[in-house]
């Protein structure tokens, strides 16, 4: 439960508020315990477009496999994706480990101290620069996230849409108002967390909230109207069918995998080989397909297919179904793809669609 108070406004009302807020009612959150601008990039990495809950394991496993930046820039691609494996979004990973090495080699281990510095490093935008240069090196710079534009754009009546330039920088310009005589990073932090835990999304707790008194949006009702949101991305939809394709070399059963290259998702992650990804494939439509022929031959058999499996992503809904073929010899076009045995298939980094078709069907992983 959230304490209350009473309180003086020294300075400026909302400001004093919202930090004397914070300062009663905050997480304890362990990448809050440190100024290492390591370790608050990591964990501000890890929690772009996911919840506290779900980051803290990622933010832990990271923070101990890879205690320092050194350790993340030595590790292998493919390693730091398969610790990701699961959190989406993979892009922030293959960033994270080429920022690594790019501090390692280009700044000896040593991050830039400002934020305009730290915003030439692949995957740190404004938002992450901002939040890593003020609470580790103290810049007196707004790090304006989705919770901070609900709290200022309610707070004080902006109707500008955010991701438009000009309602972006008008919460920016009313933020760097308000921070001033506080210490920024804890400002920036006590803003998020106020928005995380008091002006909610959909139920803000305006009945209990400490600048209620000073809230546009309580006091004309408009509350549900704030922030102005963007129309909704279309989510698009992909289709996929996988040939789990089990073929015998030297003796020994192996599954191949497709390592997934161009711009496209799950870029570096591995998933199985697929065949005409414009709809949804049965069994007899797949023994004539040309793509399915060419990779496997004429000596195979399906054993298995699933129904049509929908997995979503944020703008897309994948449909997928799953043969599980036995190839009785190896074709040169399975040469395109990687052989690995079945007690091997965790050490790669997989898609969570992938993922959880390989725990259900090879029960021995
Ligand atoms: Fe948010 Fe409601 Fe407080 Fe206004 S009164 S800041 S809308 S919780």
């Amino acid at each position: 439960m959230r304490k209350s108070f009473t309180f003086e406004a020294v300075n400026h009302p909302v400001a004093d508020i919202i930090v004397l807020w914070y300062d009663m009612n905050k997480r304890s959150l362990p990448w809050r315990e440190t100024r290492d601008p390591y370790l608050i990039w990591l964990s501000e990495v890890i929690l772009q477009q996911t919840r506290v809950i779900q980051g803290m394991d990622y933010y832990l496993r990271f923070a101990s496999t890879y205690p320092d930046v050194f350790r993340l820039a030595e590790a292998s691609e493919t390693t730091v994706l398969k610790h990701w494996q699961g959190l989406g979004y993979y892009s922030r990973a293959r960033n994270l480990h080429k920022t690594a090495k790019i501090i390692v080699e280009k700044f000896k281990g040593i991050f830039p101290g400002t934020s305009a510095g730290l915003m030439k490093l692949p995957g740190i935008g404004k938002y992450t620069a901002a939040a890593i240069a003020s609470i580790a090196f103290n810049e007196n710079i707004p790090a304006v996230d989705g919770n901070v534009i609900r709290v200022i754009s309610r707070l004080y009546g902006i109707k500008e849409n955010a991701l438009s330039g000009a309602g972006y920088q008008l919460i920016f310009n009313v933020m760097v108002d308000l921070m001033q005589g506080h210490s920024p990073g804890t400002f920036n932090q006590a803003v998020m967390e106020f928005g995380a835990l008091q002006c909610l999304p959909l139920s803000p707790d305006c009945p209990g909230c400490p600048v209620r008194d000073h809230c546009f949006a309580f006091s004309h009702q408009k509350v549900d109207e704030l922030p102005v949101r963007s129309p909704k991305t279309e989510v698009s939809v992909r289709y996929f069918n996988y040939l789990v394709i089990t073929v015998k070399k030297n003796g020994r059963n192996y599954i191949l995998l497709n390592r997934r290259s161009g711009r496209d998702i799950w870029h570096n992650l591995y998933d199985f080989p697929s065949v005409d990804n414009n709809r949804v494939l049965n069994a007899g439509e797949l023994a004539g397909s040309q793509d399915a022929i060419h990779l496997l031959g004429s000596d195979w058999v399906v054993h298995h297919e699933t129904e049509p499996i929908t997995h979503l992503l944020t703008h897309r809904r994948i449909i997928a179904r799953f043969f599980s073929i036995r190839a009785h010899s190896e074709t040169p076009a399975m040469k395109n793809y990687h052989a690995v045995m079945v007690s091997d298939l965790k050490k790669y980094p997989l898609p969570k669609l992938i993922d959880n078709y390989i725990h259900q069907y090879f029960r021995e992983l």
